[in-house]
């Protein structure tokens, strides 16, 4: 039982019981499986046009043969036109020359009730400007990765003979000069974190920043790694101090907390591993956790994917605390581990960790939540 305060009302979450006590009323609290799509990755290739110091990618195997995607034609066709997919292209950098033809070939096929988001680094030179904008109908975001401001960016974000954070910004000038639709998500660790109010600052400066929306996004897998409630912390901090931005963090416990007490419903899930399936092209694999080739679940043939079911199943029981002691925990449906890359970890203090997580999210309700508990919840 969780005690907290919604508008100093005092209030209890009960997560045994799925309610939450709001003064004398008793709110129960929706546990129906959040059901998602199926996420799709598509990727063209690992290669780049900057060199970041923490890439979880510098040691993919990189294959410099020219993939035609006309070959896989049947199996893009198929995939694309399921409506229980949604699709993400990325790399390396999907925004390289090479892979102009690729990504139209991609967006002719795509039905008319379909958008791509893309994880770009947007340090790409003008050429792809017009062809973004030609496209604009097909593209659902672009996520445009920045690491701080000028100088801590380009010292982390290499880009060979030019100006990675100058081009971004150059970038997104022409993102909304013309309306394309893109949001920026600020990587964070322990070694930048003290640099974010120089780059709001400077995207004030530069940009009307009620128009988009700005994530806080910490860097995973390393040893610099932002504790969750600091970065929790940080968020609040910056609501504060910036209230004309559109400011977001990536926290899975908040994001799972807000879903309950909203009644959106509730998931195991850590992440969608053990349920995307990342498509490279370059190497005619399959895997399922876009940020390691190591989950590695099937095959790409030119007229079909052949998927392990077994491999895959792997994944999913262990991203959604399937096969341990997370069975009779009472914070299954709210912590952060799960994470298959990170699995030597997962019991370490991991009860505490979520139960003060949890404890500090709703110790901040009303700054976290701006709803009205009686409109939202049932
Ligand atoms: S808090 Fe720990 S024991 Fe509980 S579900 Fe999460 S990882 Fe499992
Ligand atoms: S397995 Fe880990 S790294 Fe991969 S998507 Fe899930 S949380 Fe992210």
């Amino acid at each position: 039982m969780f005690k907290f305060k919604i508008n100093n009302i005092d209030s209890n979450l009960n997560v045994s019981k799925n309610f939450i006590k709001y003064g004398n009323k008793l709110i129960f609290l929706n546990t129906n499986t959040i059901q998602d799509n199926r996420l799709i990755y598509l990727k063209l290739n690992s290669n780049c046009n900057i060199s970041c110091t923490y890439c979880y990618q510098s040691k993919d195997e990189k294959k410099s043969e020219e993939v035609n995607l006309k070959n896989y034609e049947l199996v893009l066709n198929k995939e694309l036109k399921n409506s229980d997919n949604d699709f993400v292209l990325f790399g390396g950098e999907p925004f390289l020359r090479s892979n102009g033809d690729k990504i139209q070939y991609i967006f002719d096929l795509l039905p008319e009730n379909k958008k791509i988001t893309f994880y770009t680094n947007a340090c790409y030179t003008s050429y792809f400007n017009d062809f973004l904008y030609n496209n604009k109908n097909k593209i659902k975001e672009l996520i445009i990765t920045i690491d701080g401001p000028e100088q801590i960016h380009n010292s982390r974000r290499r880009m060979k003979n030019n100006n990675s954070y100058k081009v971004i910004m150059e970038n997104i000038k022409f993102y909304l000069q013309k309306d394309l639709p893109f949001s920026i998500q600020v990587n964070l660790d322990k070694d930048n974190v003290e640099s974010i109010n120089d780059l709001l600052q400077d995207i004030e400066r530069r940009f009307h920043p009620s128009t988009f929306d700005i994530v806080l996004n910490k860097v995973l897998h390393t040893n610099n790694t932002l504790n969750e409630i600091r970065l929790l912390k940080l968020f609040l901090d910056i609501k504060e101090r910036y209230p004309t931005f559109r400011i977001n963090v990536n926290s899975v416990v908040l994001a799972k907390i807000k879903n309950y007490i909203t009644n959106q419903g509730i998931s195991r899930s850590r992440c969608k591993a053990g349920k995307s399936l990342v498509l490279d092209f370059s190497t005619r694999q399959i895997y399922t956790c876009p940020q390691s080739t190591g989950t590695h679940v099937g095959f790409l043939d030119f007229s079909k994917i052949s998927i392990l079911e077994e491999e895959l199943k792997d994944v999913f029981n262990y991203c959604n605390k399937l096969e341990n002691k997370c069975s009779d925990c009472l914070y299954v449906n709210f912590c952060k581990f799960g994470c298959y890359i990170d699995r030597r970890d997962i019991f370490k203090n991991c009860i505490k960790e979520t139960t003060d997580e949890i404890q500090f999210i709703l110790d901040n309700f009303d700054k976290f939540f701006e709803l009205k508990l009686s409109k939202t919840a049932k």
